[in-house]
């Protein structure tokens, strides 16, 4: 496992193989460096095809050492190329599948390259806060000129092979090869070979290459502008122009020089850490610690959805969208038209944006089947319950699905609030039980918690990550309780909100501050949105749990004038018909006025970092007990509900990142200030345990 060397008539295929992407980690450096020392040295090697085994060329850095010393040991990336470059017999990439970052910063380094159709070509470390550090930044504006190689590194995207091989004028492919590609690639490397000893000449490299361009001082003028205004907060993309623009400006080796000092200084930057963090959470994130990746997965071929409302509709989608037959059962025939109905406006919507064809969407609801009969879905190998949020309609749902289900097929619950081990104990599998809870809209959003109950086999756990990666979501394991981990720690964010209103701050004020933060939408808006009347329900079995607790009552007596939000014309804020605007409403402010003089507060001034530090330190304190409870097993678990699920900034990599990011000790810190504001709630601003333990230790969550 490397790199591989092995002869085909007079050239040598240098295969770089370390599974699953060919990632260029330090044992395959090694390897492929040797290996081309030895095809340069072998006498009966005329030229060298340098590809990947498997599905990819390469992914580039093998970010199983990201950040360890083996990353940049030598040979590092920068020696490889310089091999390539430096070998006096031509070297030709063959490029397929996947050649991105490094991957594609090595194939630069050779002196020819051939690619198959629809190889995946991308610098995309942009995406994680950094610039190409191989020299992507001054060699791909050589072969592709600098507009498209501009856009692509300041992008990140991949983009097709053929696409690029038909740029007028570019360097970077020599030809596509159509049929089987490692023949197209030694073919060529006959052909050059053969013209190389004729001639005699220099072999050709990028790196000697004008960067084509009629005024590219201009042209980087106006890049300059629309990056700096389109990358706002991230500090990498304006950073990708200033490279090119070395580039630009040679000489070659002094762009280089540029390129890795702004590549080492994004490094360190608290956004690109927060980015890796993000990218590193959302993988282990499908790692279960007792659960290996060699655990056994039952087949899910057709599933079956249980009600067919608001989520029901929209989680059947999911599967219908990845090619997944999908029954839908209801209690009674207008409920499961209107649901059918509502799928067929929801695609036919996405028709007249262009987003699908009039041929998929007749595919998908070929796959959709109605029924009012369990009989029909007894032979389902999954099924997903979405009935109304009562324990005893579930009970009634789940005593049937017991009943008819065929054995071994999973009984997932869609259930927000309800005690899962409860529902799985109405059947005699509850090994076959587990949550899936998605979120509103079902077909949109890309999290889904995935509750792990007491009893639910690791067998089904796993398939059910699996499954959810086939219909592309974000999964992540949570354990049992009252809002799992994204809902039990919002309702600490939005109690703080509460309270600000008690104090001083109007709706729009807190929102605006969190949203200048960052957040994608403050609590108000996200109230007005998601239905207040929601948390009115959890309010009113609170003050019956837990009678202590306080609340600003003011979202009571916001739901107490009917003002549910967006769907009755009027929340926190006015709004017009047909308009989604978020318009400061006068009856809120008095309502808020009033309630405030009742509880006898002086309203204060109170500072965006003030608002903007409760409502997050609030998810923290909450996300610390949730991992001291294990319902989340990991911190970046909680970051990865909070980015992929409600909006919370990538660039801050996650509530649980930027406490980190800050330093627990100061967390802990402000948390005890905030303990003291008698309009607060001083023991939830206890620091949780496993924080202050944290803190004290100097240690982190992440
Ligand atoms: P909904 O009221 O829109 O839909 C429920 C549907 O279930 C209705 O169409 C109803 O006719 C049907 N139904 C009721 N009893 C049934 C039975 N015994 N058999 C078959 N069908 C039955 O509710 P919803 O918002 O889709 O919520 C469904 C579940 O999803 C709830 O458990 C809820 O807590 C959960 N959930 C909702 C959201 C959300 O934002 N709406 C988000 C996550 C989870």
């Amino acid at each position: 496992m490397g790199a591989s060397l092995v002869l085909s008539g007079r050239i040598a295929v240098i295969s770089l193989d370390n599974p699953p992407v060919n990632g260029l980690g330090h044992e395959t450096r090694v390897q492929f460096s040797a290996a081309l020392d030895r095809a340069a040295a072998d006498a009966a090697v005329d030229a060298i095809v340098v590809t990947g085994a498997g599905r990819a060329y390469s992914g580039g850095a093998d970010i199983r050492e990201f950040g360890s010393p083996k990353a940049v040991a030598e040979p590092n990336l920068l020696t490889l190329i310089r091999q390539l470059e430096d070998c006096p017999k031509p070297v030709v990439a063959a490029v397929h599948g996947i050649c991105m970052g490094g991957g594609l910063e090595l194939a630069l380094g050779a002196h020819y390259r051939v690619a198959a159709p629809g190889a995946d070509i991308a610098l995309p470390e942009v995406k994680l806060g950094l610039i190409p550090g191989a020299g992507g930044t001054q060699r791909l504006p050589r072969v592709l000129g600098l507009e498209t190689a501009l856009n692509m590194i300041v992008k990140g995207d991949p983009v097709q092979s053929e696409r690029l091989a038909a740029l007028p004028g570019q360097r970077l492919f020599e030809r596509i090869v159509d049929g089987d590609l490692l023949e197209g690639a030694c073919a060529f490397a006959a052909e050059v070979a053969a013209r190389h000893a004729a001639d005699g000449g220099p072999l050709p490299r990028v790196r000697d290459l004008a960067i084509a361009h009629p005024d590219a001082e201009a042209y980087l003028g106006y890049a300059r502008n629309m990056v700096q205004g389109m990358a706002k907060n991230y500090p990498a993309p304006p950073r990708c122009v200033e490279a090119i623009a070395a580039a630009v400006a040679g000489p070659f080796d002094a762009g280089l020089q540029r390129e890795r000092e702004i590549f080492t200084a994004l490094m360190f930057t608290p956004e690109c850490k927060a980015l890796r963090h993000a990218f590193f959470a959302e993988r282990a994130a499908g790692k279960i610690a007792d659960v290996g990746d060699d655990t056994p997965r039952r087949a899910v071929e057709r599933v079956a959805v249980i009600g067919a409302g608001t989520m029901g509709g929209g989680i059947a989608m999911n599967f219908l969208n990845a090619g997944i037959p999908v029954t839908m059962l209801e209690t009674a025939q207008p409920a499961l038209d209107r649901g059918l109905a509502t799928i067929r406006r929801n695609y036919e919507a996405q028709l007249r944006k262009g987003k699908l064809t009039q041929a998929r969407l007749d595919e998908r609801m070929a796959l959709l089947t109605p029924t009012l009969a369990y009989a029909d879905i007894a032979a389902a190998d999954l099924v997903i319950e979405a009935v109304f949020e009562e324990m005893g309609v579930k009970e009634a749902v789940f005593r049937q699905l017991d009943a008819v289900m065929k054995p071994g097929a999973i009984l997932a619950t869609n259930t927000s609030t309800l005690d899962v081990n409860r529902i799985a104990a109405f059947t005699q599998r509850p090994q076959d039980v587990i949550g899936t809870h998605f979120f509103s809209p079902a077909n949109v959003m890309k999290l889904l918690e995935v509750v792990r109950g007491a009893k639910t086999a690791k067998d089904v756990l796993a398939t059910v990550m699996a499954l959810a990666r086939r219909i592309r979501k974000t999964a992540v394991v949570a354990g049992v309780c009252d809002g799992f981990i994204g809902n039990r720690m919002i309702e600490q964010y939005v109690r703080q909100a509460g309270f600000l209103l008690d104090e001083g701050c109007t709706p729009a004020q807190v929102d605006r501050a969190i949203e200048s933060w960052g957040m994608a939408m403050g609590p108000f808006r996200m109230g007005d949105l998601a239905g207040n009347d929601i948390g009115w329900a959890i309010r009113k079995r609170r003050y019956l749990e837990k009678p202590g607790l306080r609340y600003s009552a003011s979202a009571d007596r916001l739901c107490e004038m009917g003002r549910y939000g967006q769907k009755t014309g009027a929340g926190w804020y006015d709004y017009v018909a047909g308009q989604r605007d978020a318009l400061p409403s006068q009856v809120v402010a008095t309502m808020i006025e009033q309630h405030r003089a009742e509880l006898g507060i002086q309203p204060r001034r109170i500072g965006d970092d003030e608002i903007v530090h409760r409502l997050v330190y609030a998810l923290v304190n909450e996300g610390a007990r949730l991992l001291e409870e294990g319902i989340a097993a990991k911190a970046g678990d909680i970051d990865v509900v909070y980015l992929s699920g409600y909006g919370f900034p990538l660039l801050r990599g996650g509530p649980m990142c930027y406490a980190d990011q800050q330093g627990l000790y100061n967390v802990a810190r402000r948390m005890r200030q905030f303990a003291a504001n008698p309009h607060d709630d001083a023991s939830f601003w206890q620091p949780a345990p496993l924080l202050a333990r944290l803190a004290a230790e100097g240690r982190s969550f992440t």
